[in-house]
C-alpha cells in the first residue's frame, strides 16, 4: 500500500505566518486533515501525518520522521507570506528523478484546474527550492504555498470554508492521480 506523509506546516510556539489574529499553523493542519480524510474516505492509502495536534516540530524531526517511516510520498502543507497573493507549489532544486516533477506536475494543474476557474486563485506557478523538507526526505517530496495569509483577497478565501474544502478536496485528488492510488470500491 501506498504510504503517504502529510506535513502540516509549523505548529506550537511556531505560529508560521501570521496576520491579524489568524496563524499559519492552524490553517496549514485544518488542510491537511482534510486531505487526510478524504483521501482515506475515496482511496486505499496509508497516511501518516507528522502532528494532528497543535506542537511544535523541527524541520529535521519531520524529515527523520518521513525517512524512518520509509514513506513513498512527502507533502508539506503552508500558508504564503510577503504581499503577493495566489498559489504555488515547490520541488527541490538539486538532483530529482522525473518522478518526483512528474508528481508536481500533475498535483499542480489538478488543484490550478479547481481553484483557478471556480475561485479566480492565480497561478504563481510550478517552482524549485533548497527547501529542508524538500531536501532531506529521501522520497519524492513536494511543498504547497496555498495564497497569501496577508492578502485581503486570498485570506477572504482561507475563511472560507468551502473553499477550504475544494481546496483540500482538489489537493487529494492530485496525490490521488500522481500516486496512481487504487479507489475505495
Ligand atoms: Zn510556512
Amino acid at each position: 500500500m501506498t504510504k503517504l506523509i502529510i506535513d502540516p506546516g509549523h505548529g506550537g510556539n511556531d505560529s508560521g505566518a501570521v496576520h491579524e489574529n489568524n496563524q499559519e499553523k492552524n490553517f496549514t493542519l485544518d488542510i491537511s486533515q482534510r486531505i487526510c480524510d478524504y483521501l482515506q474516505n475515496h482511496y486505499i492509502v496509508d497516511i501518516l501525518m507528522t502532528r494532528t495536534t497543535d506542537v511544535y516540530l523541527s524541520l529535521a524531526e519531520r524529515t527523520d520522521f518521513a525517512n524512518h517511516q520509509q514513506a513513498d510520498y512527502f507533502i508539506s502543507i503552508h500558508i504564503n507570506a510577503g504581499n503577493g497573493t495566489g498559489w504555488e507549489s515547490y520541488i527541490w532544486d538539486g538532483p530529482l528523478d522525473q518522478e518526483t516533477i512528474d508528481a508536481q506536475n500533475t498535483i499542480h494543474s489538478t488543484i490550478m484546474n479547481r481553484i483557478g476557474p471556480t475561485y479566480g486563485v492565480i497561478d504563481r506557478g510550478k517552482k524549485r527550492a533548497n527547501f529542508h523538507v524538500l531536501r532531506e526526505t529521501t522520497m519524492p517530496a513536494i511543498l504547497l504555498e496555498n495564497l497569501f495569509i496577508d492578502s485581503e483577497n486570498d485570506l477572504n478565501l482561507l475563511l472560507n470554508d468551502q473553499f477550504i474544502d475544494d481546496l483540500s478536496h482538489a489537493i487529494g485528488e492530485g496525490l490521488a492521480k500522481a500516486l496512481s492510488l487504487p479507489q475505495k470500491s
